[in-house]
């Protein structure tokens, strides 16, 4: 291990103060390590955010065509870089190699999209009462910015924050998961090769409890972008709410696959197998709960339990359909929850055990339970792992009541062929990404993103339009003629 330099402060590359060190292990092969270094301190962190904080003027002047430029030189530069940041990715994070590329890909797409609204998104002129009286917003950047973020979407989820943080205008901190350190900081890296100014992108490295806390408490930080679990999600907004500055919040998810005895039964096996095990469940809109017609259980149940039976378990670099988990932490959890959901007297239909040959990695089978009561924990809080609860229910209106009885509310999905039906439970289901014959999994970049209730701050939507409105203030004008 060479380089232990993960701060990038004020335009320097720099080894953390701290004494400990920050350890990253493959999951795959967890006595390999793939990342040793020191960690930041929070003095470090607090002159990150005094870097941004003098960066941030000028940067905030530059013209949109100098923005837009940078943020398309940083898609190439993302895009060159492509083969060698997804095979960190999985190094790192466990995910098959072809989801990280699919994924560098996507952080790629999303710089070149928030670079085109570098110079077509303005302010409004609006009709004035008073004649001599000009009426006009605009939109101006917050100023320092920091961005916190999970492991399991380590380049994409940071793209979508840094990329919208930069085309407005705004100077950001960064602070990736210590999990995932080494994609961040070759993400960081591209973007100053790419033409950041000093100061205007710093990186730090370090536990949240420090690093993180100081990121987020600067009074300097004038907007605050964080994706994680509920818990670190509320306690941000909470330490932050008496300076009322804008904070995006998003969090976890319990996410139903609702399936009506219309629906195309092979085409929701489907969807509920991808949404419930691709990534390895650790994807914050996993299907985790799959609410089927009593009509139709027996036939869906059998269907995704062989489907699941059949997917490969294996190392990232072998690109099979499911990796390893992220940490040994996420592994025990993921067993934990297995007890716990036979315990709650939960059937185990399929899964649960470690697969033959992979004794030495973070590896669980796919895991399937059925007779599963909204009451019980497996039913109500989020595993993040490829864990998926099976319930029944007799009719409609039962499904719905059950998709809403959990605190979350991220990500919904229905299978079914009366569109109808399919309109009421957009309309009833309590989650801020609706799915209608599709996976609780993916989204588009043009769409605004964020869930309901404990998913997440709901007014502060991310991606798409949205993300340029949660980076700027709009400041209304009224310009009277002297
Ligand atoms: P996490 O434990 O909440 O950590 C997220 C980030 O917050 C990490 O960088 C972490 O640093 C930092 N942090 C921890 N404590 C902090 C504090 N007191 N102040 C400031 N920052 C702090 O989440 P995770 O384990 O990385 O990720 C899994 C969770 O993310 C799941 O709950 C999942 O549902 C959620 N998620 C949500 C979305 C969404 O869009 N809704 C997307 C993806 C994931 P360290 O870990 O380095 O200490
Ligand atoms: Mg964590």
């Amino acid at each position: 291990m060479t380089d232990t330099q993960y701060q990038y402060i004020d335009g320097d590359w720099r080894d953390g103060d701290s004494t400990d060190e920050t350890t990253v292990h493959d999951p795959a092969a967890p006595e390999e390590v793939v990342a040793a270094f020191p960690p930041a301190t929070r003095a470090q962190a607090t002159e990150a955010v005094s870097a941004a904080a003098s960066a941030a003027e000028s940067w905030g002047e530059t013209t949109p065509d100098e923005r837009e430029a940078l943020l398309y030189e940083a898609a190439d530069r993302i895009e060159e870089d492509l083969d060698a940041l997804a095979e960190t990715l999985t190094r790192e994070e466990g995910k098959p190699v072809s989801s990280s590329r699919a994924e560098v890909g996507r952080a790629a797409e999303l710089f070149r999209f928030m670079a085109s609204y570098a110079r077509t998104t303005t302010g409004e002129t609006v009709p004035s009462s008073d004649p001599e009286t000009f009426t006009y917003t605009v939109r101006e950047p917050l100023g320092v910015v920091a961005l916190v973020t999970p492991w399991n979407f380590p380049v994409a989820t940071p793209s979508w924050k840094l990329a919208a943080a930069l085309v407005t205008g705004n100077a950001v901190v960064f602070k990736p998961s210590s999990e995932t350190p080494t994609v961040a900081k070759r993400l960081v890296e591209i973007l100053d090769d790419a033409g950041v100014p000093d100061g205007v992108v710093n990186l730090v490295v370090g536990p949240g409890s420090t690093v993180g806390d100081e990121v987020t408490t600067n009074e300097a930080v004038d907007g605050i972008s964080f994706t994680g679990s509920t818990t670190v999600g509320q306690h941000i907004a909470e330490a932050v709410a008496a300076r009322g500055i804008p904070v995006q919040t998003e969090m976890g998810g319990k996410n139903p696959q609702v399936v009506l005895p219309d629906a195309d039964i092979e085409d929701a096996a489907d969807a509920a197998v991808s949404g419930a095990f691709g990534l390895t469940g650790q994807a914050c809109t996993a299907t985790s709960r799959l609410i089927v017609h009593e009509d139709v259980a027996d036939e869906l149940v059998s269907a995704v339990g062989a489907r699941a039976e059949s997917l490969s378990v294996g190392p990232g670099m072998d690109d099979p359909d499911m990796g390893p988990a992220v940490s040994a932490d996420q592994d025990e959890t993921n067993f934990e929850y297995v007890d716990v959901a036979r315990d709650e007297g939960a059937t185990l239909l399929t899964g649960g055990g470690r697969p033959e040959g992979l004794e030495s990695g973070y590896f669980i089978e796919p895991t399937v339970f059925t007779d599963v009561d909204s009451g019980m924990r497996i039913a109500q809080e989020e595993v993040f792992g490829p864990v998926l609860a099976v319930m029944e229910v007799s009719g409609f209106e039962e499904a719905v009541r059950v998709a809403n009885d959990v605190d979350f509310g991220l990500s919904a999905s229905v299978f079914t062929a009366d569109m109808t039906r399919s309109r009421a439970f957009a309309r009833q289901v309590e989650a801020g990404v609706v799915k209608i014959n599709g996976t609780t999994t993916g989204s588009q970049i043009q769409m605004p993103f964020g869930g309901m209730k404990a998913s997440s701050s709901e007014t502060k939507k991310e991606m798409g339009q949205r993300a340029y409105e949660f980076y700027t203030h709009e400041k209304a004008v009224y310009r009277t003629d002297p």
